[in-house]
């Protein structure tokens, strides 16, 4: 075809028939679905004026909060409801529609005795809510003078007496590029935490990536929407649209005949039950995955837009807002490559031949047109790009939790040594400084310093006291408490007294299960346990609060002695997993003087690794074998070619295997091959680990009355229909014994027994 004849040709494009046949099936099928929906009842003259005279009942309709407005609405009632019980003011509901002025003022004393408020930021918020609580019962806004006066008994009472800070008295903190660096260079080379699989480090990174450059809200991501309260609360407030003019009556409604036209007004006037019918989270619908022509190089690259729908203002009107991205020079910061890598994962893409980098980035536009979309599967477009994991497995559909994002994000900010623990919420005013290209109020003022003294606006240390990097050591970690510290720790006298009261119930006997005070000596233990914890904690982030004020002290004190600076070298990149080391060292250690050919190829093979990483996990057997291996070190390392060798027998898995490894964790290809072959220190810790990890997944196969399969890499065809028939094989063929399923039964009884012991009051 030449550029100039760029009418459709249909016959010279092949399988182009079933395309036809396809948009046949989806036009009528659509066609059938408007003409169902056409078919839905006007209301006749009749029914109009029942609807009239039913109309004429509704006094108020309560205004339309947001959801999460809902849930604090109700959480505001819990507590109105909890003090209307405790302070004996009487029943909540009479209590809030004949509310006085003294009593909220009473009820506001009593929430900031109860619940932990810190700024005055959080009080006003709950007087907001209450208020909002007293309109949706009563069908009335709250007197515009009581309101008032409740406010300045806050402000002037409540505040001082409880001494209750100014909002954001903190500073905000800010990321800026240096940060991102750092945290992604962290995630993808030297972060050891355990992940259930390692799609979830390439998700991090992207959510990263896009917190930054875009600046949404951590929840347009990942799943921040909260959860409602179970207990009917907003269904109480919220499942009826208005409030009737009779509703003295304690009924909800005042019980006239329910006839036909009567239940179409109530219906009207009850909430809809729909769905939304996918996450609020980033889905693959949101992005626009697409491959231009560059205007003057002429080369084809991969680009993405993304669009968010901000919700704003009262009436929450929808604002969308798409951000635009193309591949960057430095991998590292890449974000068009990062989902491409998540969607390959996902084969996602509608294209039956896109399966890989490389194939994605010859795909060209064609010459008459500057840009081909990369179009997603139907079945994919609801499906959220940032998903969460169930055990060692990802989920098909559900999104990533917010509390995970936070937990990651603050735990890699502070082994990366920074002072602060971050929140995704730090991106957010960073990518808000870049667009505006101002900054906060502290940088505004150090630049008015200079501006006055006419001296020049340092563009460079600007920068650098803009962000939390200012305090970064990179030599900190999370948990940084020296060996001494912990050796010379005097002993908590709450825990030294509860292990007193302890051994005088042991009275000597070592074995608890049965001993006639084994209830307490549980309760005990546990309480240790949990105090033991807790003061662990403690130690360890005041010791990093220690050791981040004294240090620049102790440093200067040692440059005055004359000392020598202390070498600080960047560690070397030691990860377990081949791909994952690969990975990092082409993104973290980019030479600067790449030709643009070369990125091209760095770019394919890192989205390559990305997309094969996701498929790999560790856990913490990753971290024993380690340590075995330093252990034997001196002993094995007598021929050192021969250790680097890859084993050259195919047999690392034999049939036959020892008692002590775990039947299913063998075959599992997303570990490591030491992983997988993993030999427990006692049979009984396996059975253990398998009980806790493999077993209930294969029950639930068992009830489904699906096949059990043995994993073995050696014996996957081998199927069974009970798990007694898998366990006999395995026991049998590969040696090993499991707990059968009366002892599985005793052993989770035992269990659930002591756990009531511990929580029995
Ligand atoms: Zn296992
Ligand atoms: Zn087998």
């Amino acid at each position: 075809m030449t550029a100039n004849s760029i009418a459709p040709s249909p016959a010279s494009v092949g399988g182009l028939h079933e395309n036809h046949a396809a948009f046949l099936q989806r036009f009528t099928a659509r066609e059938a679905q408007n003409r169902a929906a056409k078919q839905t009842p006007t209301l006749s003259v009749e029914q109009h004026a029942a609807y009239r005279a039913q109309l004429s009942n509704v006094r108020f309709i309560k205004p339309k909060y947001s959801e999460e407005t809902e849930i604090n609405v109700s959480g505001i009632l819990n507590k109105w409801r909890r003090y209307c019980t405790d302070i004996k003011v009487g029943d909540w509901e009479v209590s809030i529609k004949n509310l006085k002025r003294e009593t909220t003022q009473d009820f506001f004393l009593y929430v900031c005795e109860r619940y932990k408020i810190k700024s005055w930021g959080s009080g006003e918020e709950y007087i907001r809510q209450f208020q909002q609580l007293y309109t949706t019962v009563n069908g009335r806004y709250m007197d515009r003078n009581d309101a008032k006066e409740v406010n300045k008994y806050y402000k002037c009472v409540l505040v001082p007496r409880f001494g209750h800070r100014p909002p954001n008295i903190d500073g905000k903190p800010v990321l800026n590029v240096d940060n991102l660096r750092v945290i992604l260079t962290f995630n993808i080379a030297y972060d050891t935490s355990i992940f259930p699989g390692e799609r979830h480090r390439i998700q991090l990174a992207s959510c990263y990536q896009i917190l930054c450059y875009t600046g949404a809200r951590p929840a347009e991501l990942v799943d921040g929407e909260r959860k409602k309260p179970k207990d009917g609360s907003i269904e109480k407030l919220f499942g009826r649209k208005v409030v009737q003019s009779s509703s003295s009556d304690d009924d909800e409604d005042p019980a006239p005949p329910l006839d036909k036209d009567f239940k179409l007004l109530q219906s009207h006037l009850s909430r809809e039950t729909v769905g939304r019918g996918r996450p609020k989270a980033l889905c693959y619908e949101d992005i626009q995955m697409m491959i231009v022509r560059h205007p003057v190089t002429g080369r084809c690259i991969p680009a993405m837009a993304i669009k968010f729908i901000h919700y704003k203002g009262a009436d929450n009107k929808p604002k969308p807002t798409i951000f635009y991205f193309t591949p960057t020079r430095k991998l590292l910061f890449c974000a068009v490559s990062t989902i491409l890598a998540l969607a390959l994962h996902d084969n996602a893409f509608d294209a039956p031949s896109l399966t890989n980098a490389s194939i994605i980035f010859r795909s060209k536009p064609p010459r008459f047109k500057q840009c081909i979309p990369l179009r997603w599967k139907a079945s994919k477009l609801k499906i959220p790009v940032f998903r969460r994991y169930r055990g060692a497995s990802l989920s098909e559909a559900e999104v990533m939790l917010y509390s995970k994002l936070r937990d990651d994000i603050g735990q890699q900010s502070l082994d990366s040594g920074h002072e602060k623990k971050w929140t995704p919420r730090f991106a957010r005013r960073g990518a808000a400084n870049a667009a505006n290209g101002d900054a906060p109020d502290f940088i505004a003022n150090f630049d008015l310093q200079n501006a006055f003294l006419e001296e020049e606006k340092e563009s460079q240390l600007f920068r650098l006291f803009a962000h939390v990097s200012l305090t970064r050591d990179p030599r900190a970690t999370s948990d940084m408490v020296p060996e001494e510290v912990w050796a010379n720790l005097p002993p908590d006298p709450e825990i030294v007294e509860l292990k007193k009261q302890r051994t005088q119930l042991k009275q000597g006997k070592y074995r608890i299960e049965g001993h006639k005070e084994e209830e307490k000596i549980r309760k005990l233990t546990n309480e240790i346990r949990t105090k033991r914890a807790q003061r662990e904690r403690q130690v360890v982030k005041e010791y990093r609060e220690h050791y981040f004020y004294n240090r620049p002290t102790w440093d200067i004190e040692r440059q005055i002695r004359g000392e020598e600076e202390e070498e600080y070298a960047e560690p070397v990149i030691d990860v377990t997993i081949p791909e994952r080391a690969r990975l990092a060292e082409i993104v973290c250690h980019q030479p600067d003087d790449l030709t643009e050919n070369e990125i091209f190829q760095r770019r394919i093979e890192a989205i390559n690794l990305m997309v094969a990483l996701c498929d790999k996990r560790e856990t913490v057997k990753r971290d024993r074998i380690q340590r075995r291996a330093k252990v034997c070190l001196p002993v094995k390392s007598e021929p050192p070619e021969a250790e680097t060798e890859p084993m050259p027998s195919p047999d690392r898995f034999p049939l036959l295997m020892q008692a002590a490894q775990c039947p299913d964790c063998i075959g599992d290809e997303r570990l490591s091959r030491e992983e997988r072959a993993f030999t427990y220190c006692r049979p009984t810790v396996m059975k253990d680990h398998f009980d806790d990890h493999h077993l209930v997944g294969r029950e639930r196969a068992e009830q489904c009355g699906e096949k059990i399969r043995c994993e073995h890499p050696k014996c996957r065809d081998v199927k069974f229909q009970h798990l007694d028939h898998f366990r006999s094989h395995v026991q049998r063929i590969h040696g090993v014994t499991l707990r059968s399923s009366e002892q599985v039964k005793q052993r989770r009884l035992r269990k659930a027994k002591r756990r009531r012991m511990v929580k029995a009051k």
